[in-house]
């Protein structure tokens, strides 16, 4: 058992303080975990899904977030109550099944608002998980609750969405997201330590920074990037420099979102990484090398 208290949830930087037995918090769920899928997932980066067609990252995506990304391609599932219910020993069981089925780690996916319930489940599924445990999260987390991971995250798959409190209340309702996201991944590197491969090229331990390049945002990018590398040094970390944003789910009223990145702007976030001596991915897992490319896709 942890020591949160559901009954006054202060467990993300939002600390609601509401009683999730009986109502829900701005994460959007009560205390019951609920679960929108969960799957073998081939597209996550290179060391995480692997590139065997039979496995994969066994990903469980809970319902709810605790973030309210204007431009968040998963609003049916972030944005309250659906999926199922499981319980504890479900939930420790699923983990146990996706080992079973091949899966190369546990993939928690937006696991923030049910880190409690999530630790006492992997309490009952680690000793026999002999797999890392990857915390797959929007980077809004607090320092003091990641802490608590310590000894069950081995990966941390972390965004780091904005480098400045403008955009971060623009787009996602939370001003203090730079500081509480660089408080957060000095925690979450407290845990991990630096990156380790196994012979197979995929990640044991680490933590993978994923930032997502928004359109007109460069110079919030750069600020991001100049952020994170004054928080942890940049060689301890990998970076998975993001240009997939799709504006097909961005608000008509937000009209700068309604575009793809440019190759310019992509481009220049990209010198600025280069610069500052992040490594990142490339696509082919049987390298595993911390070579940075564009390509890691
Ligand atoms: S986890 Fe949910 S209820 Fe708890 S503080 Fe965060 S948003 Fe509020």
């Amino acid at each position: 058992m942890n020591n949160f208290d559901l009954n006054c949830c202060t467990v993300c930087p939002r600390e609601c303080g509401v009683d999730r037995y009986k109502t829900k918090g701005a994460c959007g769920v009560g205390a019951e975990v609920r679960v929108a899928k969960t799957m073998l997932h081939k597209f996550e980066e290179p060391c995480i899904s692997g590139c065997d067609p039979e496995r994969g990252s066994g990903a469980i995506f809970f319902a709810g977030c605790s973030l309210k990304c204007v431009f968040c391609q998963n609003k049916a599932i972030s944005r309250g109550e659906c999926g199922e219910v499981f319980a504890t020993a479900e939930l420790a069981d699923e983990m146990l099944r996706l080992q079973d089925m091949g899966a190369h780690n546990i993939n928690l996916v937006t696991p923030t608002h049910y880190i409690p319930q999530i630790i006492d489940a992997l309490d009952i599924a680690k000793p026999r998980l002999n797999i890392p445990v990857v915390f797959n999260t929007g980077g809004y987390e607090k320092a003091e609750t990641i802490r608590c991971l310590d000894g069950y995250a081995d990966i941390f798959l972390a965004d780091f969405k904005y480098g400045t409190s403008e955009l971060a209340k623009k787009y996602s309702a939370a001003e203090n997201y730079p500081e509480v996201a660089a408080r957060a991944l000095k925690e979450m590197l407290s845990i991990t330590g630096t990156p380790v491969f196994g012979s197979n090229g995929l990640m044991k331990k680490g933590i993978i920074i994923r930032h997502l390049v928004l359109p007109g945002g460069r110079r919030d990018s750069e600020a991001a990037l100049r952020l994170i590398a004054d928080t942890v040094p940049s060689s301890d970390v990998l970076l998975a420099l993001m240009r997939q944003y799709t504006p097909d789910f961005a608000p008509a009223e937000i009209k700068e979102l309604r575009r793809k990145v440019t190759s310019f702007e992509y481009n220049y976030v990209l010198d600025v990484a280069t610069s500052l001596g992040f490594d990142g991915f490339t696509q082919d897992k049987e390298s595993a090398q911390t070579i940075f490319t564009p390509d890691f896709n």
